[in-house]
């Protein structure tokens, strides 16, 4: 299937130009969609259809710099590259600040300069989506990471707040990890860590986050919970990993985890508090003698 392009521009002359000229790529061939104002334009490279954006600088009234600054706050992420009449500076300048891929010169374009515009565009914006993807995910287990937590957490707080309600904070740490990788090797103990990370995973709806926080320990965020439901949450999260022995290696391995359950706000009102509470709570249940559930309420004085 063709990857699509998205041109937005409000001059009828300029999509039968760069039509033309899409039809005389001697590499991979795209297919072309036109929108000629800034509103159909965004939600257009909303669409999460396109594989890369060529953008008129003037946009009648409105500004190409404009959609590229509301379309990066919109989490687009799709390579733009600015189509402008003008050859001043300011304009390359601006257009690499705002987010852009690269600038056309509309009077100089030709085959040879949009096609390799457009695949080096292309490239680069494969190269950063894959750098992001390993800035926020564990190697490991694929998870997101400790980093995207702690940024989710500060964004739940702040929605908490405005919205007037409360999340659930789990952390999970699984049981003697020590002892499977002591007694069986440690990529014996990594096969371990992926199936719990993957068991914990499908046991979340869609809504409910799990990252991993540590070395043998996740973290669940649960939007919206009371403390009734947080606690269901883990529960399930706890038979999920308890429920089958982990394969590793040709061993099968009993497995089970420890939970500790907070409350936004009642637990703890900051980030750092309802974390704190949580680990106080998986403390309780490690020192209850492991493969359990507490809650902060749980915890004795
Ligand atoms: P407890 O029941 O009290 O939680 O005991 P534990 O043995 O699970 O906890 P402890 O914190 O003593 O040990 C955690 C171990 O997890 C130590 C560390 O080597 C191991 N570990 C951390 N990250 C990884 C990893 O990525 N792969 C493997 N195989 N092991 C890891
Ligand atoms: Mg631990
Ligand atoms: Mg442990």
């Amino acid at each position: 299937m063709k990857r699509k392009i998205l041109l937005i521009d409000d001059e009828r002359m300029q999509h039968h130009l760069v039509r033309q000229l899409f039809t005389r790529f001697t590499g991979e061939q795209f297919e072309l969609e036109w929108r000629d104002t800034f509103e159909a334009g965004l939600a257009t490279l909303l669409s999460g259809e396109f594989a890369a954006c060529l953008l008129d600088y003037r946009l009648g009234a409105r500004d190409g710099l404009e959609l590229i600054r509301a379309a990066r706050e919109a989490g687009c992420r799709v390579p733009i590259i600015f189509l402008t009449a003008e050859t001043g500076t300011d304009v390359d300048m601006q257009a690499m600040n705002a987010g852009a891929m690269d600038y056309l010169i509309k009077g100089e374009i030709d085959v040879p300069s949009l096609e390799r515009s457009l695949r080096y565009a292309l490239k680069l914006g494969e190269t950063l989506e894959e750098l992001r993807r390993l800035a926020t995910h564990d190697a490991l287990t694929g998870l997101l990471n400790r980093r995207v937590f702690e940024q989710t957490l500060a964004e739940e707080v702040e929605r908490a707040r405005r919205f007037g309600r409360g999340f659930g904070l789990i952390l999970c740490d699984i049981d003697h990890f020590k002892r499977v990788n002591d007694t069986h090797g440690h990529p014996a103990g990594d096969e371990v860590l992926r199936e719990v990370a993957q068991r914990l995973k499908a046991a979340l709806r869609n809504v409910d986050r799990v990252m991993r926080y540590g070395g043998e320990e996740f973290v669940v965020l649960v939007p919206e919970a009371t403390l009734k439901m947080a606690r269901e949450v883990a529960q399930r999260l706890a038979s999920s990993v308890k429920a089958t022995p982990i394969r590793a290696g040709d061993k099968r391995l009993p497995i089970t985890l420890s939970l500790g359950v907070a409350i936004f706000p009642s637990d703890g009102d900051t980030g750092a508090l309802i974390v704190q509470a949580a680990d106080q709570a998986l403390y309780a249940a490690k020192a209850a003698g492991r493969d359990c559930v507490k809650s902060l309420d749980q915890v004795a004085d």
